[in-house]
């Protein structure tokens, strides 16, 4: 009997495990990786750039605050 062993990764580490094993391990190869077309590209780094931050979050939140405050009768 065998005995198969899956880790557990969260998602984005996945990615970049995965992009690492894409290159041969090399860091500096998944960094300019030129398949612009591969759908994990913008995750390549093990994160996600279309997330905010949580102070872009607060900015983005006090400017609607401000210009709804400021916003003329
Ligand atoms: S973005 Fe795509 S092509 Fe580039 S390293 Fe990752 S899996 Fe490979």
């Amino acid at each position: 009997m065998s005995s198969i062993t899956i880790k557990s990764l969260p998602p984005l580490k996945a990615i970049r495990k995965h992009c690492l094993e894409c290159v041969g391990n090399c860091r500096d190869d998944v960094r300019t990786c030129t398949g612009t077309d591969c759908l994990l590209w913008p995750y390549r780094f093990g994160t996600n750039p279309f997330r905010k931050t949580m102070a872009e979050a607060e900015r983005t939140k006090r400017g609607k605050t401000m210009n709804h405050r400021h916003k003329p009768q």
